[in-house]
């Protein structure tokens, strides 16, 4: 595992997870002020809008350089007589993605233990956002059950009892003070040094969608590079720290960098949740990276350090992935990748 330090700049490579995002359904039993994701619930089988398995193929075909299968789902309720069907088909998507040499990264809120084993069986990596906590995230999520900052850190911890190399993160730029923030990522601090599974955490600005769509200014940067490098500085050192490349302008990408952002996170061809921001290719990526002394390099949905962690069939099928992923990998920028 590397240390990160000031001193990086331009040292080691930048890494991104060439993905393809399947969405079993839309609907959503919860009711985040922000989400422009969901579908509500309308009487409809929650399924009724869900991929069926020739769609969900034609879309990995579509993307057959993908190593990472993301599957992102709105989430039905436990205790709903429809829940199984819904576990049923996320269980059905990850296998189907796995037949097809890839590594599912499922990210459908809260699961029981059962269900989490179930699927981490099939899955290289999971994930689960932690938001954050304090007054301004109670106010968005006080229709959201599933978002109550007990329930989430309960998932953390099950992930990491279960082992499985998993994807957190904060959501920025809501309302919240610094205060909130250090204190969200003190939390995060402690569940990866009792568990050691965190293996990246997402600093997600929040940006308006549809016609409100606007990039972050100059103040807003400032504020986030503060928070990129307060949490390098409380995370242990091995934790990868993520800012999602559409949500951020391209060229001041570099300072991002410097202030400690080591990853580009799973990057699809659109932006299933923030539609509004389309995705720099892998081709504009890498020159503003060059430019400022940085490589991109791509990488499983899991990072290195965690497929220790997999289950053996699981570790065979990520060095198969990975072959395939390097074998495809462009010298400069004459990519196969779009
Ligand atoms: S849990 Fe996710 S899909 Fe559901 S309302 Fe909140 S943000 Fe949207």
């Amino acid at each position: 595992m590397h240390r990160i330090s000031s001193a990086y700049v331009g040292e080691w490579p930048i890494t991104w997870s060439p993905s393809v995002t399947l969405v079993p359904t839309r609907f959503c039993f919860n009711s985040c002020g922000y989400c422009s994701f969901r579908r509500p619930p309308d009487g409809l089988d929650p399924l009724a809008d869900g991929l069926s398995d020739p769609q969900a193929q034609a879309a990995l075909r579509l993307r057959p350089w993908a190593a990472e299968v993301l599957l992102l789902s709105g989430e039905v309720p436990p205790g709903s007589p429809q829940r199984r069907a819904w576990f049923s088909r996320l269980l059905a998507l990850s296998r189907l993605a796995w037949t097809e040499g890839r590594l599912p990264h499922t990210n459908a809120g809260p699961l029981s233990i059962a269900e989490m084993a179930s699927l981490g069986r099939f899955n290289g990596s999971m994930g689960l956002m932690l938001e954050g906590l304090g007054p301004a995230y109670d106010a968005l999520h006080r229709q959201s059950p599933s978002k109550r900052l007990a329930v989430r850190l309960g998932q953390l911890e099950q992930a990491g009892r279960l082992g499985i190399p998993f994807t957190t993160g904060l959501l920025l730029g809501v309302g919240e003070s610094e205060a909130d923030r250090l204190a969200a990522l003190e939390l995060l601090a402690q569940l990866q040094r009792r568990w050691g599974h965190l293996q990246e955490v997402i600093l997600q600005p929040f940006r308006p969608d549809a016609d409100a769509a606007l990039l972050l200014n100059a103040t807003e940067q400032a504020d986030l590079l503060g928070t990129i490098a307060a949490a390098r500085s409380i995370l242990p050192p091995e934790v990868h720290l993520q800012l999602p490349p559409n949500l951020w302008p391209l060229q001041e990408l570099p300072a991002a960098l410097a202030a400690g952002i080591d990853d580009l996170g799973g990057i699809d061809s659109s932006d299933v949740i923030n539609r509004a921001y389309p995705q720099p290719t892998p081709g504009q990526l890498a020159e503003v990276l060059a430019q400022a002394g940085y490589e991109l390099t791509p990488r499983l949905c899991v990072h290195q350090a965690w497929r220790r962690c997999l289950p053996l069939a699981m570790q065979r099928q990520a060095l198969r992935a990975e072959s395939r992923l390097l074998a495809s990998k462009p010298s400069g920028l004459r990519s196969p990748w779009p």
